[in-house]
């Protein structure tokens, strides 16, 4: 990692947030206030591209749709993407047509995960924990009852694509 790249922040940014951070067996506010320097991570994605393709040449990866990292996506969608790719360069002999199948299969899917990311994607559970029990609780499923927390993972599964079904439907390459 290159740090030189990363903006070095004052301990304050992250002192305040964590200042409550004391759990008995780690106690947040001395490491921050013991630490040599505090960096600062910001996530960052873009919005979807209208269109990827163009005439031979194609984006794939991040460089076709970056995201936020939630949800383990970035790097399983390019293999999703090449995965997809490869099928269609080899099912169809019109390079132009094969380029703008899988623009036309992979975006809007891509695009859906960029922008559900925003919203914290299946990460949304801790948000909502947080707001149903500020103070703490001693089991989740006092909290949020166990079919909601599978229905928020099923909706994230169905979008990327890895709920059973979809990962049954795939066949061997
Ligand atoms: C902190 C962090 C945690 C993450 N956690 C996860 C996770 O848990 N699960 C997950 O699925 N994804 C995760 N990701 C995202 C994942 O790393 C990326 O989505 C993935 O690496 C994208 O792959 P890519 O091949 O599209 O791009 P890259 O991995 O960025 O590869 C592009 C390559 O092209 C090279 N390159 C650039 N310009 C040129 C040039 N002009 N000539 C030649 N080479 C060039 C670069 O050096 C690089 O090696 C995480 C990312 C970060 C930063």
């Amino acid at each position: 990692m290159n740090y030189a790249a990363v903006p070095q922040v004052d301990k304050e940014v992250f002192a305040r947030p964590f200042d409550n951070w004391k759990w008995g067996w780690i106690d947040v506010p001395p490491i921050i206030e013991g630490a040599e320097a505090v960096y600062e991570f910001p996530l960052v994605d873009r919005d979807p591209l209208p269109r990827w393709t163009f005439e031979r040449a194609t984006l794939l990866g991040d460089a076709a749709h970056p995201m936020y990292p939630i949800g383990s996506n970035g790097s399983a969608q390019a293999i999703l993407d090449a995965r997809y790719l490869t099928d269609c360069l080899t099912s169809d002999a019109n390079l132009l047509y094969a380029l703008r199948e899988y623009d036309a299969e992979r975006l809007p899917r891509t695009a859906g995960i960029v922008l559900r990311n925003r919203m914290n994607g299946p990460e949304q559970v801790m948000q909502m924990a947080e707001d149903r029990a500020p103070n703490g609780f001693a089991h989740i499923d006092d909290v949020i009852p166990r079919e909601q927390l599978e229905a928020v993972s099923l909706r994230y599964k169905r979008l990327a694509g890895f709920d059973r079904d979809s990962v049954a439907a795939v066949r061997p390459a």
